[in-house]
């Protein structure tokens, strides 16, 4: 029998264990013995390995931290790399998030395409080349994480115990084939300064934005002064400014205060060009109006000349770009200020060809007489490519087209996908082209044919890469 064949029989147990695993609420919880993501992530964990063994498979759940299915002989691994653990629900759902509820042909819930679904996708293709008994020349690992979601510390423990597959896919993004991401940096500017204790207006406090990874929404700065005039003034212009900007910004004056707040447009970090900086908006403003007190004068002036409201970091003399991933990405995502100290956290994103020093060395050099510094905390996680003519992009490529009739093309992307956990993998699906990306947003649906169809996809792939 064919593989789609085979798949095609097991649909009514493929929806059924889809259904099953999202009635588990598996988010992040508080750690247990042996359950260091809670108790619901880790009833999914043994759920999941519990499917696998009444199918036959060997698991192994690794000190509860993610486990793994395992089918075939060889030396090598295939690794095909799955999550279980899911973010909150949030309002406004049509059916409940954990019902697995189906209409219109389609599962609802919360994890069927981020990251539940596809994992008892892979489950059946899986018993679809085991049921076919064929002989495979690699082992083929399912490898369940179950703390994608916040920090990925599933996987670091997961490989200080167990073997590292020699190349493999995760089903955990988008089709056809993702095998570019840009390396990801994420730092903060500070500086320290002498609190100013004159009559003029100064600033008491700047808070804006909750994540590196997201254009800020909302930024509020505290203005002060013993001269009532001269926050009155403040006021004037802000208003001036929004009007002439057409910047959302408003103020309100109490107990010889000026609160300023900005209100811009939220995007994901990967894409600011697609939001409005609130941030942004703020230092603009604040920028352009006289300000005491050096120290956080010059701060605001540097953060409005060298960052303003630019994406790609040009005028930090970054601004890297190269063929397959195009232009560097550069997001402000937070700001904290107080009468001593400044802080804003920046995330960025950059080409394939570089590496995260150089991009650091470009910005000290930038920054170099300013008194603003980086500290050494920076997050690095660097670039993946898999290169086109790679064995492995040649055979998914061939499956997809296969089964989809669609031309598998590549794509490359700011993002990380959770493909990077392993070494010369790529993500690969599980959403189809054109369907709606419900990632982390209410009503996540999967259409039921898209279901079988990704299943189809994986059982080849899994097929021909474990030759
Ligand atoms: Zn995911």
């Amino acid at each position: 029998m064919q593989l789609d064949q085979r798949v095609e029989g097991y649909k009514e147990e493929i929806i059924k264990s889809t259904q099953e695993i999202i009635s588990f609420k598996s988010l992040k919880d508080k750690p247990e013995k042996g359950m260091p993501f809670g108790k619901a992530i880790n009833d999914t964990l043994l759920y999941f390995l519990g499917l696998a063994e009444s199918m036959g498979f060997k698991t192994k759940n690794v000190d509860g931290y993610a486990g793994h299915v395992e089918y075939g002989e060889g030396e090598d691994i295939i690794g095909v790399l799955v999550h279980l653990d899911v973010v909150p629900e949030g309002d406004g759902w049509t059916y409940p998030p954990y019902s697995g509820h189906i209409a219109d042909n389609r599962i609802y819930g919360r994890g069927i395409i981020d990251d539940k679904g596809p994992a008892i996708s892979v489950l059946y293709a899986l018993k679809a080349i085991k049921d076919s008994g064929f002989k495979l020349g690699k082992r083929i690992r399912i490898i369940a994480g179950l703390d994608e979601e916040s920090g990925w510390a599933c996987m670091k423990h997961y490989f200080e115990k167990e073997e590292k597959p020699v190349a493999g896919f995760s089903p955990d993004a988008d089709f056809p084939i993702i095998n570019s991401e840009m390396g990801i940096l994420i730092f903060s500017m500070e500086k320290d300064f002498e609190p100013y204790d004159g009559d003029g207006v100064t600033v008491e406090s700047i808070g804006g934005g909750n994540r590196p990874n997201m254009v800020p929404d909302f930024c509020e700065a505290v203005l002060i002064s013993s001269d009532a005039k001269a926050l009155e003034a403040a006021a004037e212009r802000l208003t001036a400014f929004a009007g002439q900007t057409g910047y959302n910004m408003q103020s309100e004056m109490g107990n010889g205060r000026l609160t300023i707040k900005s209100y811009g447009v939220s995007a994901h970090g990967s894409t600011p060009e697609k939001g409005q900086n609130a941030i942004a908006q703020m230092i603009d403003f604040l920028n352009g109006i006289s300000i005491e007190g050096e120290g956080v004068r010059e701060y605001i002036r540097v953060l409005a000349q060298k960052i303003g409201f630019e994406t790609d970091g040009k005028s930090l003399g970054i601004d890297l770009e190269d063929e397959i991933s195009g232009k560097l990405v550069f997001n402000l995502g937070q700001m904290e200020l107080d009468q001593n100290h400044g802080k804003v956290v920046i995330n960025i994103r950059y080409p394939i060809k570089y590496e995260g020093d150089f991009v650091l060395a470009g910005l000290s050099k930038a920054l170099e007489g300013t008194g603003i510094v980086i500290p050494d905390d920076v997050y690095d996680q660097a670039p993946l490519y898999v290169p086109e003519d790679n064995f492995m992009i040649k055979q998914l490529k061939e499956v997809y087209e296969e089964v989809t009739g669609e031309e598998a093309k590549l794509i490359s992307i700011g993002g990380g996908t959770y493909a990077r956990a392993i070494d010369n993998a790529v993500a690969f699906g599980p959403l189809l082209p054109g369907r709606p990306e419900l990632a982390h947003e209410k009503n996540e649906y999967m259409n039921i044919d898209d279901l079988m169809t990704i299943t189809k996809i994986y059982a080849k792939a899994m097929y021909s890469l474990s030759l």
